[in-house]
């Protein structure tokens, strides 16, 4: 059988040190996971993780430029330290939640802060605030069998080399084992999702002409422009 339309490529990301490709099946998001950004963003930050999805083909590739959205005039950054699901699971425990991350990347969760304020106070979902086209920046994914599994380390973000965003990924609300342990419980999780761990505090609104700079320790940089 063949397609009805032109079928297309997977969406992915590069595997750094390889000339592999890490294909991108879902995209997971953790919200409020850093309580200075919960308190930011007006929350209790002892609630229990929430998710929401962007679409695969969200992705964009390190160091591309993209242009501002449509349909905003509050378009947001937040930094995140990405992990790639190597092996399927569900009802996965905290203590073999590593044995199922291939590797890490840097995100941004790029946002519609406007549509997604709009959606919060219309009790709507957050879709279009959050998983609109191009909202997905990540970089290169690094193995854990090269990196290993990252728990402490600076996570910073820079507008025209400006820093807007300076925390620690040991500050994580819930961490990465905890969110994978309790995200498999709602859903099967499967080789190519990719979970955006949370952004701490410090979100802001970027504009045409600025370039983003996302750094992880032990992980790597990102960078997006936007036109
Ligand atoms: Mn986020």
């Amino acid at each position: 059988m063949s397609y009805a339309i032109p079928s297309w490529d997977l969406p992915s990301v590069p595997v750094a040190g390889s000339d592999n490709l890490f294909p991108v099946r879902r995209i997971y998001c953790i919200g409020r996971n850093y309580a200075a950004h919960a308190r930011e963003m007006g929350a209790d930050e002892r609630e229990p993780p929430f998710f929401f999805l962007k679409p695969g083909d969200a992705i964009v590739q390190n160091g591309a430029t993209i242009p501002y959205p449509p349909a905003t005039s509050n378009f947001h950054y937040e930094a995140e330290l990405v992990a790639a699901i190597g092996t399927s699971g569900a009802n996965i425990s905290v203590d073999d939640a590593n044995d199922h991350i291939f590797g890490y990347g840097v995100g941004l969760d790029m946002t519609r802060r406007d549509l997604q304020e709009e959606a919060k106070g219309m009790r709507r979902p957050w879709d279009m605030g959050k998983g609109f086209d191009a909202s997905a920046p990540c970089s290169e994914i690094y193995p854990a069998a090269s990196i290993g599994h990252p728990t402490n380390g600076a996570i910073t973000l820079t507008v025209n080399g400006e820093t807007r965003q300076s925390g620690d990924i040991a500050d994580m609300i819930w961490n990465i084992p905890e969110s994978i342990s309790y995200l498999s419980g709602l859903v099967t999780l499967e080789p190519g999702d990719l979970i955006y761990t949370g952004t701490p505090e410090g979100v802001g609104a970027v504009n045409r002409g600025e370039e983003i700079v996302v750094h992880v320790d032990g992980v790597c940089d990102l960078t997006l422009n936007i036109s």
